[in-house]
């Protein structure tokens, strides 16, 4: 379209009307002229145009940009609502996960989880007291901690339950850190963790030591019952059945009720010792401990057994200026009577036998000393425990309820002393202990 410009139209009406070449050439730069006006026009439209296109452009996208500030308000709301959730979904987990701490370590028992390559990953201070450890990071080889005797048999049902996705219950030992053997009952159970997955074992473990104790106490009570009680009590109904039955000379008479007597006494000594020792075990015996002077309580004590017939010679000696001890007196006067006893009755031929006491540091050291039958040294170790008896032609026709040395030990410790023995196989032995001084 040709746009009209009424000034250009009257020039060149005033042009042709003039005529002439500068009139031609004044025609020809209107003309120019009027189509660069067009061009610009035009240019000056379409610019109009895109600003107003490019107005409701942004029009549009101010309302977008509102629209999508809407929505990432409301987003950012959601977002808050669930960084709550989630902040409290962890305190939740960390509460929880405290409490588990709390309580696991709280558990008298041992608890421990094996993870899916056999490891174990994790244990908590009930299992730790039980190895007598406080090192963490090296219980993932639990094997270590199974008893070298018990390990073949150990394994072997582990691998059975694990092969078989089984509960593993059994009573084994294991070995402390520090060397000791403990009897332990251990419960674990597969852990599923989500459906469909096995994420190992997790178990406890127990601590059977003072059960197991105690019924290998009743097993050798039962066997101390059956072969001490026995014999006095046959000999006891035996001479009275003989003495009903049959009427014999005052003496004989006499000579059997003395061995009634014997017997008699040899059960309530067996007794006596018994419940001292489980009284002293149970922690139920009472000290009364005061200072004490040795050497009048080791002179009236060698007066007592030596007042007896008997083909021994006794002899005391005594650091001079011995200082006072610590001590219950009549649980020392127990002692000496256990120690001087033995020494006579196993010195069945006679000999001497010496009562030392002296000073060494801080502790006094009494020995007692025998020419008797002596003692094999690969059992010296065993002569403490409970019920135990050397077995040998000698000792066999000595009575006695292997209690005596057992309550010996168990007083000297209450004491904060220790026991000992040496000895030598048909020279005799010494039996010693240590009191602290006063
Ligand atoms: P009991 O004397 O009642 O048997 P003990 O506990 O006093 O019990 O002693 C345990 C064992 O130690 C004895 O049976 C004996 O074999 C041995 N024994 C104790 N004292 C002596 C000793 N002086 N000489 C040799 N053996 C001894």
């Amino acid at each position: 379209m040709t746009l009209e410009f009424p000034a250009f139209t009257h020039l060149e009406q005033l042009t042709r009307q003039v005529g002439g070449p500068l009139a031609a050439e004044l025609r020809n730069t209107v003309h120019t002229l009027r189509n660069q006006l067009h061009d610009a026009r035009q240019e000056a439209e379409r610019l109009a145009q895109a600003q107003a296109d490019a107005i409701v452009n942004s029009a549009m996208m101010m309302s977008e940009l509102q629209t999508a500030r809407v929505d990432l308000e409301a987003s950012n709301t959601v977002i808050q609502t669930m960084n709550q959730a989630l902040q409290t979904a962890l305190a939740t987990a960390q509460e929880n996960e405290k409490r588990f701490r709390l309580l696991s370590d709280a558990a008298p028992v041992g608890i421990f989880q094996i993870d899916q390559a056999d490891r174990c990953i994790y244990v908590n201070t009930g299992l730790r007291r039980l190895l007598k450890t406080t090192e963490t990071g090296k219980e993932a080889d639990w094997r270590q901690w199974l008893a070298p005797n018990d390990q073949v048999t150990v394994l072997a049902r582990w691998r059975e339950a694990i092969t078989q996705g089984k509960e593993f219950a059994h009573e084994f030992r294991i070995l402390t850190t520090e060397g000791k053997l403990c009897w332990v009952l251990v419960h674990a159970r597969p852990l599923q963790l989500n459906v469909n997955t096995w994420d190992g074992y997790i178990g406890t473990m127990t601590d059977i030591t003072p059960h197991k104790e105690a019924e290998q106490l009743k097993d050798e009570l039962v066997s101390t019952v059956s072969h001490e009680l026995r014999t006095p009590l046959a000999s006891l109904r035996g001479f009275t059945e003989l003495m009903l039955e049959r009427a014999f000379s005052p003496e004989k008479q006499r000579e059997f009720i003395g061995i009634i007597q014997q017997e008699a006494i040899r059960l309530t000594n067996l007794i006596n010792d018994f419940l001292d020792l489980q009284r002293i075990q149970s922690a139920k015996q009472r000290y009364d401990f005061t200072r004490v002077s040795l050497e009048p309580l080791l002179q009236e004590q060698l007066r007592f057994f030596s007042s007896e017939k008997s083909q021994h010679t006794f002899r005391i000696s005594v650091d001079p200026a011995l200082p006072f001890v610590h001590a219950d007196a009549d649980r020392l006067r127990q002692v000496l009577g256990n120690l001087l006893s033995n020494a006579i009755k196993f010195s069945p031929h006679g000999g001497g036998i010496s009562l030392k006491a002296s000073q060494e540091g801080e502790e006094i050291k009494v020995k007692v000393i025998d020419q008797g039958v002596g003692i094999p040294r690969e059992i010296l170790p065993k002569l403490f425990r409970k019920f135990f008896r050397v077995e040998n032609a000698d000792t066999r026709k000595i009575g006695g309820t292997g209690l005596g040395l057992a309550l010996v030990k168990e007083i000297i410790e209450a004491h904060g002393g220790y026991v000992g023995v040496e000895s030598i196989v048909g020279q005799g032995s010494t039996f010693y202990f240590t009191l602290p001084v006063a």
